[in-house]
């Protein structure tokens, strides 16, 4: 069968790149002539939904993506759809008090509801399903966080109850149950949008890539693009700027497996472990399959391959897994103080604003951003613009991960520029892998592809200086300081980079 896959940033595959459908009447051309009320930067789920509300609400809108809508981590995520999040809610409450906790779960409510309300409005099969979604300790400490966990939920009326049988084979102390999550296919769902947006005469440009922003007379230009207000949906803001130091990038893994037994889990289903599993099942084109996830680490600090055999050995220990179909990895970016950055971009002109820092949740607030962003730009009212402003003054200072997550990315500026992690001669290096090493006491960054070619690039990373690391499963070079990646040739797959690393040629 001949497929038409949506690409990637990464060499895996996730199972939503089957192609879900093509786009009809798709225009790939603006003119430069016209003054569009919002130029939308990206065109993963928070993109999309921004340009469609937009589009409805009779604005003449343009996204531009760097590859095509689906590329970024929309086409790698895991897609489950929580009333909970990663910052818990007691979390949420002791970082920006009872008002800030409300105000998040409320949000991720919405997030959720416009999801579903989307589906329902533009028909979109898209595999929705509701489940309910378990979260389980393993050990006494573990307890006492789901004990902080449940009190944090209900005191934000989110419907919450200890949970007697767990449909998992791992040993448990205790669990919680969530009713009412769900999981979809994120790239039909996507695709859905991107028809709709349009069909109501909305205009993709895909391979687009911005990388900067100017004003001219009271306007905003990109390349040729003209628009009064432009919203960065590209995950991370490119450039350096103030989210480098406030969101701390990290990679994250999934493999989808097939059972001997056939028995596969109706359930959403999460440990506590630091880092954390889960599981749930999906019926991916007539073949139900389990997905196993997790082992997040910060991009380019750990192994990318050993966190792949870690997740297969954690899934063979408990599931009879009769072959692995599909195994990805992809990047989220965790916030300083637990909160998503959305709204007016801080530093910039007026009228350009951006939505990042979502944690692993940006299904919900990915959506929920995307009416956000949708009402500064028409000028209304949002209640959750202040507590997600980018520019906030966190009221109380209850959240420890910002002195971890900045004094790492600090260590980095400094550390790379004198030291290289790994040093090895280039006639080592093996077909199909990458590698640091020094050539006549110059650091190169080098991958030897199949033909034995070597692919030479300078490893420092064009955004901030720091020097990329090989992640050896998705054959892409990930920078440690604020996670910008590229392929082997060294073309930018992630920003916030938006100049490619410099090919070094062989002499
Ligand atoms: C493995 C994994 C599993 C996850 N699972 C879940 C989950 O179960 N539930 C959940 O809620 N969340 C989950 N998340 C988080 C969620 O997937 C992301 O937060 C969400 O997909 C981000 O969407 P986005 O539209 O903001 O960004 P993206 O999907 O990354 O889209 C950004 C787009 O911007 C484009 N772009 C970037 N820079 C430029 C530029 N300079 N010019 C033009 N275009 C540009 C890119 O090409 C891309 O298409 C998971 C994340 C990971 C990594």
């Amino acid at each position: 069968m001949i497929t038409n896959k949506i690409s990637r940033d990464g060499a895996n595959e996730s199972p939503w790149q089957e192609e879900p459908g093509s786009v009809k009447s798709v225009s790939n051309s603006h003119s430069p002539a016209t003054v569009y009320d919002c130029l939308i930067v990206g065109g993963g789920i928070t993109g999309l939904t921004a340009a469609l509300l937009l589009q409805k609400e009779g604005k003449q809108t343009v996204i531009a993506d760097a590859h095509t809508p689906g590329f970024g981590t929309t086409g790698g995520t895991s897609a489950h759809i929580n009333t909970f999040a990663d910052t818990t809610y007691a979390e949420a409450e002791a970082a920006f008090g009872a008002e800030g906790a409300q105000l998040f779960a409320d949000a991720i409510k919405e997030g959720m509801g416009l999801i579903k309300s989307n589906i329902e409005n533009y028909k979109i099969d898209c595999d929705y399903e509701s489940k309910p979604g378990y979260l389980y300790a393993e050990n006494d400490d573990e307890a006492k966080e789901l004990a902080d966990i449940y009190e944090g939920a209900v005191k934000v009326g989110v419907t919450v109850q200890y949970a007697r049988d767990v449909p998992t084979p791992v040993p448990y102390r205790q669990a919680l149950v969530f009713e009412g999550q769900a999981q979809f296919h994120p790239l039909k769902y996507l695709k859905a949008l991107h028809q709709a947006y349009v069909e109501a005469g909305g205009i993709v440009l895909e391979n687009k890539l911005i990388e900067s922003i100017v004003q001219e007379n009271g306007v905003h230009l990109a390349g040729d693009i003209r628009a009064k207000s432009v919203v960065y949906a590209t995950h991370m803001p490119p450039n350096i700027n103030v989210f480098n130091f406030e969101c701390a990038p990290y990679r994250s893994y999934v493999i989808a497996a097939k059972l001997h037994s056939g028995k596969y889990p109706e359930a959403l289903i999460y440990d506590c472990q630091e880092p954390y599993h889960y599981v749930r099942s999906h019926n991916v084109e007539g073949q139900t399959l389990l997905l196993i996830g997790g082992l997040d680490h910060k991009t380019g600090h750990e192994d990318p391959e050993k966190a792949f055999a870690e997740l297969e050995k954690y899934a063979r220990k408990y599931y009879n897994i009769s072959s692995i179909k599909y195994r990805w990895s992809s990047q989220y970016y965790v916030p300083v103080d637990g909160f998503p950055y959305i709204g007016q971009m801080p530093f910039t002109a007026d009228g350009i604003y951006c939505a990042t820092g979502y944690n692993g949740n940006g299904m919900m607030l990915g959506s929920i951003a995307g009416k956000i962003l949708s009402d500064l730009v028409c000028g209304k009212e949002n209640k959750y613009a202040d507590v997600f402003s980018p520019s906030r003054v966190k009221p109380i200072d209850g959240f420890t991960e910002f002195a971890k997550e900045n004094a790492d990315a600090a260590y980095h500026f400094v550390s790379d520029r004198f030291n290289f992690r790994e040093t090895d001669s280039l006639n080592r290096l093996q077909p199909g892998t990458g590698k640091l090493v020094e050539v006549d006491g110059r650091k190169i960054a080098a991958y030897r592809d199949d033909e034995g070619n070597i692919h030479a690039l300078n490893p420092v990373c064009t955004h901030a200086g720091c020097i990329v690391n090989w992640n050896g499963t998705e054959k892409s070079w990930d920078c440690p300081c604020h996670g910008a990646r590229y392929d082997i040739d060294g073309n930018v797959l992630t920003g916030p980079a938006t100049h490619n690393l410099k090919k070094i040629k062989n002499e």
